[in-house]
Protein backbone atom coordinates (compact mmCIF):
# COMPACT_ATOMS: atom_id res chain seq x y z
CA UNK A 1 0.00 0.00 0.00
CA UNK A 2 1.58 3.26 -0.75
CA UNK A 3 2.33 5.45 2.24
CA UNK A 4 0.70 9.02 3.19
CA UNK A 5 2.55 11.64 2.87
CA UNK A 6 4.07 13.84 5.33
CA UNK A 7 2.85 16.97 4.25
CA UNK A 8 -0.61 15.94 5.70
CA UNK A 9 0.15 16.25 9.03
CA UNK A 10 -0.65 19.89 11.19
CA UNK A 11 2.18 20.56 13.44
CA UNK A 12 -0.05 19.86 16.61
CA UNK A 13 -1.34 16.39 14.53
CA UNK A 14 2.56 15.14 14.17
CA UNK A 15 3.24 16.47 18.12
CA UNK A 16 0.76 13.83 18.69
CA UNK A 17 1.59 11.08 16.62
CA UNK A 18 5.28 11.25 17.58
CA UNK A 19 3.96 11.82 21.39
CA UNK A 20 2.26 8.92 21.13
CA UNK A 21 5.29 6.90 19.95
CA UNK A 22 7.51 7.93 22.90
CA UNK A 23 9.64 10.88 21.39
CA UNK A 24 9.52 14.09 22.84
CA UNK A 25 7.32 17.67 21.43
CA UNK A 26 10.67 18.83 20.38
CA UNK A 27 10.94 16.15 17.72
CA UNK A 28 7.77 17.42 15.68
CA UNK A 29 9.60 21.23 15.63
CA UNK A 30 12.73 19.41 14.34
CA UNK A 31 11.05 17.62 11.61
CA UNK A 32 8.85 20.40 10.42
CA UNK A 33 11.52 22.63 9.88
CA UNK A 34 13.31 19.99 8.05
CA UNK A 35 10.01 19.77 5.82
CA UNK A 36 9.34 23.27 5.51
CA UNK A 37 12.24 25.62 6.14
CA UNK A 38 14.87 23.43 4.63
CA UNK A 39 13.00 21.69 2.81
CA UNK A 40 14.32 17.94 1.98
CA UNK A 41 12.58 15.87 0.43
CA UNK A 42 13.42 12.34 1.89
CA UNK A 43 14.09 11.75 5.87
CA UNK A 44 17.24 10.60 6.13
CA UNK A 45 18.15 13.91 5.36
CA UNK A 46 17.00 14.91 8.58
CA UNK A 47 20.92 14.86 10.00
CA UNK A 48 19.98 15.81 13.86
CA UNK A 49 16.58 14.53 13.85
CA UNK A 50 17.51 10.85 15.95
CA UNK A 51 18.03 7.79 13.82
CA UNK A 52 14.91 5.88 15.76
CA UNK A 53 12.42 8.63 14.65
CA UNK A 54 13.61 9.06 11.02
CA UNK A 55 12.86 5.15 10.73
CA UNK A 56 9.87 5.67 12.09
CA UNK A 57 9.03 8.22 9.99
CA UNK A 58 9.92 6.26 6.85
CA UNK A 59 8.00 3.44 7.44
CA UNK A 60 4.87 5.32 8.06
CA UNK A 61 5.30 7.91 5.83
CA UNK A 62 6.29 9.25 2.39
CA UNK A 63 7.35 12.97 1.37
CA UNK A 64 6.66 13.33 -2.18
CA UNK A 65 3.50 11.89 -3.97
CA UNK A 66 3.23 13.81 -6.74
CA UNK A 67 4.95 13.71 -10.35
CA UNK A 68 5.06 16.67 -12.71
CA UNK A 69 2.96 15.59 -15.87
CA UNK A 70 3.13 18.41 -17.61
CA UNK A 71 4.66 22.02 -17.25
CA UNK A 72 3.50 24.87 -19.15
CA UNK A 73 5.79 28.34 -18.52
CA UNK A 74 3.94 31.37 -20.12
CA UNK A 75 6.05 34.49 -21.39
CA UNK A 76 4.13 36.77 -17.91
CA UNK A 77 6.10 34.01 -15.82
CA UNK A 78 2.87 32.12 -14.82
CA UNK A 79 3.66 28.71 -14.51
CA UNK A 80 1.04 25.80 -15.01
CA UNK A 81 1.86 22.51 -13.76
CA UNK A 82 0.13 19.25 -14.35
CA UNK A 83 0.62 16.80 -11.58
CA UNK A 84 -0.07 12.89 -11.52
CA UNK A 85 -1.61 11.78 -8.07
CA UNK A 86 -0.80 7.96 -6.77
CA UNK A 87 -4.03 6.60 -8.34
CA UNK A 88 -2.96 8.21 -11.91
CA UNK A 89 -5.47 11.47 -11.68
CA UNK A 90 -4.14 14.21 -12.81
CA UNK A 91 -4.35 18.02 -10.91
CA UNK A 92 -3.82 21.41 -11.68
CA UNK A 93 -1.56 24.01 -9.90
CA UNK A 94 -0.62 27.51 -11.12
CA UNK A 95 2.49 29.66 -9.70
CA UNK A 96 1.11 33.67 -10.88
CA UNK A 97 3.94 36.42 -10.53
CA UNK A 98 2.01 39.61 -9.40
CA UNK A 99 3.51 42.84 -8.16
CA UNK A 100 2.78 42.17 -4.63
CA UNK A 101 4.65 38.62 -4.76
CA UNK A 102 4.51 34.74 -5.89
CA UNK A 103 0.89 33.26 -5.66
CA UNK A 104 0.01 29.43 -6.00
CA UNK A 105 -3.26 28.55 -6.96
CA UNK A 106 -4.52 25.41 -5.32
CA UNK A 107 -6.95 22.47 -6.27
CA UNK A 108 -9.47 20.83 -3.47
CA UNK A 109 -10.81 17.99 -5.59
CA UNK A 110 -10.30 15.72 -8.76
CA UNK A 111 -13.04 17.21 -10.46
CA UNK A 112 -15.89 18.85 -9.43
CA UNK A 113 -19.61 18.77 -9.04
CA UNK A 114 -21.22 22.22 -9.03
CA UNK A 115 -21.27 22.42 -12.54
CA UNK A 116 -20.70 25.70 -13.60
CA UNK A 117 -21.42 26.11 -16.74
CA UNK A 118 -18.64 28.20 -18.36
CA UNK A 119 -16.03 26.30 -16.31
CA UNK A 120 -13.48 23.69 -18.24
CA UNK A 121 -12.70 22.06 -14.61
CA UNK A 122 -16.62 21.28 -14.04
CA UNK A 123 -16.80 19.68 -17.35
CA UNK A 124 -15.36 16.24 -15.20
CA UNK A 125 -17.29 15.27 -12.36
CA UNK A 126 -15.59 14.99 -8.88
CA UNK A 127 -14.34 11.73 -8.67
CA UNK A 128 -12.48 12.60 -5.19
CA UNK A 129 -11.55 15.06 -2.75
CA UNK A 130 -7.87 15.33 -2.44
CA UNK A 131 -6.27 14.46 0.87
CA UNK A 132 -4.68 17.74 3.33
CA UNK A 133 -1.06 16.23 2.35
CA UNK A 134 -1.91 16.55 -1.27
CA UNK A 135 -2.89 19.91 -1.38
CA UNK A 136 0.09 21.24 0.65
CA UNK A 137 1.90 19.25 -1.44
CA UNK A 138 0.98 21.26 -4.84
CA UNK A 139 2.26 24.45 -3.25
CA UNK A 140 5.82 22.38 -1.93
CA UNK A 141 6.06 21.36 -5.68
CA UNK A 142 6.19 25.26 -6.71
CA UNK A 143 8.04 25.93 -3.76
CA UNK A 144 10.86 23.35 -4.47
CA UNK A 145 10.61 24.54 -8.75
CA UNK A 146 11.41 28.04 -7.51
CA UNK A 147 14.57 26.96 -4.59
CA UNK A 148 15.89 24.61 -8.13
CA UNK A 149 15.89 27.98 -9.87
CA UNK A 150 18.02 28.94 -6.74
CA UNK A 151 16.50 32.98 -7.21
CA UNK A 152 16.16 32.76 -3.44
CA UNK A 153 12.32 33.32 -4.29
CA UNK A 154 9.26 32.35 -1.86
CA UNK A 155 5.65 31.88 -2.51
CA UNK A 156 4.12 34.40 -0.45
CA UNK A 157 -0.18 34.29 -1.82
CA UNK A 158 -2.47 31.38 -1.61
CA UNK A 159 -5.22 31.38 -3.70
CA UNK A 160 -7.59 28.32 -3.00
CA UNK A 161 -9.49 28.55 -6.33
CA UNK A 162 -8.32 25.85 -8.84
CA UNK A 163 -10.55 22.30 -9.46
CA UNK A 164 -13.40 21.63 -6.92
CA UNK A 165 -15.26 23.33 -4.38
CA UNK A 166 -12.92 23.89 -1.22
CA UNK A 167 -15.81 23.90 0.80
CA UNK A 168 -17.20 20.63 -0.20
CA UNK A 169 -13.65 19.16 0.88
CA UNK A 170 -13.59 21.33 4.18
CA UNK A 171 -11.67 19.13 6.84
CA UNK A 172 -8.86 18.59 4.14
CA UNK A 173 -8.75 21.90 3.16
CA UNK A 174 -8.63 23.28 6.59
CA UNK A 175 -5.77 21.35 7.39
CA UNK A 176 -4.06 22.57 4.34
CA UNK A 177 -4.37 26.20 6.00
CA UNK A 178 -3.49 25.05 9.28
CA UNK A 179 0.21 23.83 7.18
CA UNK A 180 0.90 26.43 5.33
CA UNK A 181 0.49 29.43 7.70
CA UNK A 182 2.17 27.71 10.71
CA UNK A 183 4.93 30.56 11.58
CA UNK A 184 7.31 27.35 12.36
CA UNK A 185 6.46 26.32 8.31
CA UNK A 186 6.19 28.03 5.57
CA UNK A 187 4.35 31.36 7.57
CA UNK A 188 2.13 32.23 4.68
CA UNK A 189 0.21 35.09 6.20
CA UNK A 190 -3.52 34.31 6.75
CA UNK A 191 -3.65 37.48 5.01
CA UNK A 192 -2.12 36.28 2.01
CA UNK A 193 -4.46 33.40 1.85
CA UNK A 194 -7.60 33.59 0.32
CA UNK A 195 -10.17 30.67 0.00
CA UNK A 196 -13.03 30.97 -2.88
CA UNK A 197 -16.50 29.33 -2.75
CA UNK A 198 -19.10 29.19 -4.84
CA UNK A 199 -21.37 29.51 -2.44
CA UNK A 200 -22.03 26.73 0.19
CA UNK A 201 -23.94 28.70 2.94
CA UNK A 202 -23.83 26.56 5.83
CA UNK A 203 -19.89 26.04 5.32
CA UNK A 204 -19.35 29.97 4.98
CA UNK A 205 -20.75 29.68 8.46
CA UNK A 206 -18.86 27.38 9.48
CA UNK A 207 -15.88 28.96 8.17
CA UNK A 208 -16.87 32.21 10.13
CA UNK A 209 -16.79 30.51 13.04
CA UNK A 210 -13.40 28.69 12.40
CA UNK A 211 -10.41 30.11 13.43
CA UNK A 212 -8.47 29.73 10.19
CA UNK A 213 -8.44 33.82 9.55
CA UNK A 214 -8.20 33.60 5.99
CA UNK A 215 -9.77 35.68 3.44
CA UNK A 216 -12.96 34.86 1.58
CA UNK A 217 -13.71 35.34 -2.04
CA UNK A 218 -17.57 33.98 -3.21
CA UNK A 219 -18.30 33.31 -6.76
CA UNK A 220 -21.40 35.36 -7.27
CA UNK A 221 -21.45 35.71 -10.89
CA UNK A 222 -24.67 37.18 -11.26
CA UNK A 223 -26.72 40.09 -9.83
CA UNK A 224 -30.53 37.68 -9.66
CA UNK A 225 -31.42 34.21 -9.98
CA UNK A 226 -32.74 33.66 -12.92
CA UNK A 227 -28.99 34.49 -14.52
CA UNK A 228 -27.32 32.94 -11.91
CA UNK A 229 -29.15 29.69 -12.19
CA UNK A 230 -28.90 29.66 -15.50
CA UNK A 231 -24.75 29.14 -15.15
CA UNK A 232 -24.25 27.55 -11.63
CA UNK A 233 -26.71 24.74 -10.87
CA UNK A 234 -25.25 25.36 -7.18
CA UNK A 235 -27.91 28.72 -6.92
CA UNK A 236 -31.03 26.26 -7.68
CA UNK A 237 -30.41 24.52 -3.65
CA UNK A 238 -28.57 27.70 -2.97
CA UNK A 239 -30.27 31.08 -4.29
CA UNK A 240 -29.16 34.19 -4.03
CA UNK A 241 -31.00 35.44 -0.64
CA UNK A 242 -29.86 31.94 1.11
CA UNK A 243 -26.34 33.41 0.09
CA UNK A 244 -26.71 36.66 1.12
CA UNK A 245 -28.28 35.76 4.56
CA UNK A 246 -24.81 33.67 4.74
CA UNK A 247 -22.06 36.35 3.84
CA UNK A 248 -24.05 38.53 6.40
CA UNK A 249 -23.39 36.18 9.37
CA UNK A 250 -19.69 36.11 7.58
CA UNK A 251 -19.31 40.00 8.02
CA UNK A 252 -21.01 40.31 11.09
CA UNK A 253 -18.96 37.79 12.98
CA UNK A 254 -15.70 38.51 11.36
CA UNK A 255 -15.14 42.21 10.20
CA UNK A 256 -13.44 41.39 7.17
CA UNK A 257 -13.15 42.28 3.81
CA UNK A 258 -15.13 39.77 1.20
CA UNK A 259 -14.37 39.62 -2.50
CA UNK A 260 -17.02 38.93 -4.92
CA UNK A 261 -15.83 37.05 -8.19
CA UNK A 262 -17.81 38.19 -10.70
CA UNK A 263 -17.15 36.45 -14.72
CA UNK A 264 -18.07 38.67 -17.43
CA UNK A 265 -19.80 37.06 -19.85
CA UNK A 266 -20.69 38.41 -23.03
CA UNK A 267 -24.47 39.51 -23.29
CA UNK A 268 -25.47 37.78 -20.50
CA UNK A 269 -24.48 39.22 -17.31
CA UNK A 270 -22.68 42.09 -18.64
CA UNK A 271 -24.86 44.71 -19.31
CA UNK A 272 -25.20 48.15 -17.96
CA UNK A 273 -28.82 47.05 -16.10
CA UNK A 274 -26.39 43.74 -14.68
CA UNK A 275 -24.09 46.57 -13.05
CA UNK A 276 -27.08 48.41 -11.55
CA UNK A 277 -28.57 45.31 -10.17
CA UNK A 278 -25.12 44.05 -8.76
CA UNK A 279 -24.81 47.51 -6.90
CA UNK A 280 -28.43 47.20 -5.45
CA UNK A 281 -28.03 43.56 -4.35
CA UNK A 282 -24.34 44.81 -2.77
CA UNK A 283 -25.73 47.10 -1.03
CA UNK A 284 -24.60 48.25 2.50
CA UNK A 285 -22.40 45.48 2.27
CA UNK A 286 -20.22 47.68 0.01
CA UNK A 287 -17.65 48.74 2.55
CA UNK A 288 -16.96 45.71 3.40
CA UNK A 289 -17.13 44.16 -0.41
CA UNK A 290 -15.06 44.31 -3.37
CA UNK A 291 -16.49 43.29 -6.43
CA UNK A 292 -13.64 41.68 -8.53
CA UNK A 293 -14.75 41.56 -12.50
CA UNK A 294 -13.07 38.79 -14.16
CA UNK A 295 -12.75 38.51 -18.22
CA UNK A 296 -13.81 35.21 -19.07
CA UNK A 297 -11.28 33.03 -20.75
CA UNK A 298 -13.49 30.94 -23.74
CA UNK A 299 -12.81 27.53 -23.69
CA UNK A 300 -13.98 25.34 -26.74
CA UNK A 301 -16.41 23.14 -24.92
CA UNK A 302 -18.55 26.36 -23.84
CA UNK A 303 -19.11 28.24 -27.54
CA UNK A 304 -22.60 29.83 -26.17
CA UNK A 305 -20.03 32.26 -23.54
CA UNK A 306 -17.72 34.75 -25.32
CA UNK A 307 -15.64 37.29 -23.63
CA UNK A 308 -17.25 40.73 -23.10
CA UNK A 309 -15.68 43.32 -25.21
CA UNK A 310 -12.92 46.15 -23.67
CA UNK A 311 -15.36 48.81 -23.66
CA UNK A 312 -18.29 46.10 -21.87
CA UNK A 313 -15.75 46.02 -18.79
CA UNK A 314 -15.00 49.25 -18.79
CA UNK A 315 -18.45 50.13 -18.77
CA UNK A 316 -19.39 47.47 -16.30
CA UNK A 317 -16.47 48.94 -13.76
CA UNK A 318 -17.38 52.38 -14.35
CA UNK A 319 -21.13 52.01 -13.58
CA UNK A 320 -20.54 49.72 -10.25
CA UNK A 321 -17.67 52.27 -9.33
CA UNK A 322 -20.48 55.44 -9.94
CA UNK A 323 -22.94 53.51 -7.17
CA UNK A 324 -20.25 53.62 -4.58
CA UNK A 325 -19.00 49.77 -5.23
CA UNK A 326 -15.53 49.14 -4.92
CA UNK A 327 -14.49 47.35 -7.66
CA UNK A 328 -11.70 45.66 -9.52
CA UNK A 329 -10.84 43.80 -12.68
CA UNK A 330 -8.58 40.71 -12.39
CA UNK A 331 -5.11 41.04 -13.74
CA UNK A 332 -4.35 38.28 -16.47
CA UNK A 333 -1.92 35.50 -16.39
CA UNK A 334 -0.92 33.08 -18.52
CA UNK A 335 -2.67 34.35 -22.09
CA UNK A 336 -0.37 32.66 -23.92
CA UNK A 337 -0.91 29.51 -22.48
CA UNK A 338 -4.29 27.21 -21.24
CA UNK A 339 -5.28 29.91 -19.41
CA UNK A 340 -8.64 29.17 -17.92
CA UNK A 341 -9.10 26.93 -15.21
CA UNK A 342 -8.86 23.57 -15.59
CA UNK A 343 -8.32 23.74 -19.64
CA UNK A 344 -4.58 22.48 -19.57
CA UNK A 345 -6.65 19.49 -17.50
CA UNK A 346 -9.31 18.61 -20.23
CA UNK A 347 -7.27 18.83 -22.89
CA UNK A 348 -4.00 16.65 -21.43
CA UNK A 349 -7.22 14.13 -20.46
CA UNK A 350 -8.77 14.17 -23.98
CA UNK A 351 -5.80 13.49 -25.53
CA UNK A 352 -4.80 10.67 -23.44
CA UNK A 353 -8.58 9.40 -24.11
S1 LIG B 1 -16.01 27.34 -11.34
FE1 LIG B 1 -15.19 26.29 -9.52
S2 LIG B 1 -17.03 25.57 -8.47
FE2 LIG B 1 -17.68 26.04 -10.56
S3 LIG B 1 -17.51 24.09 -11.69
FE3 LIG B 1 -15.58 25.21 -11.93
S4 LIG B 1 -14.23 24.41 -10.32
FE4 LIG B 1 -16.35 23.88 -9.76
Amino acid sequence: MNKPSIYGLTLDQMTAWLGERGHKKFRATQVWEWLYRKRVTAFSDMTDVHPECVELLADHYTILTLEEHTKQESLDGTVKFLFKLVDGNLIETVLMRHKFGLSVCVTTQVGCNIGCSFCASGLLKKSRDLSAAEIVEQVMQVQLHLDQRGKDERVSHLVVMGIGEPFDNYENMSDFIRVIKDHKGLAIGPRHITVSTSGLANKIVEFADSDLGVNLAISLHAPNDEIRTRIMKINKAIPIQKLMAAIDYYLEKTNRRITLEYILLKDVNDQREHALELAELVGDRRNLANVNLIPYNPVDEHSQYQRSSKESITAFYDTLKKQGISCSVRLEHGTDIDAACGQLRSKQIKKAQ
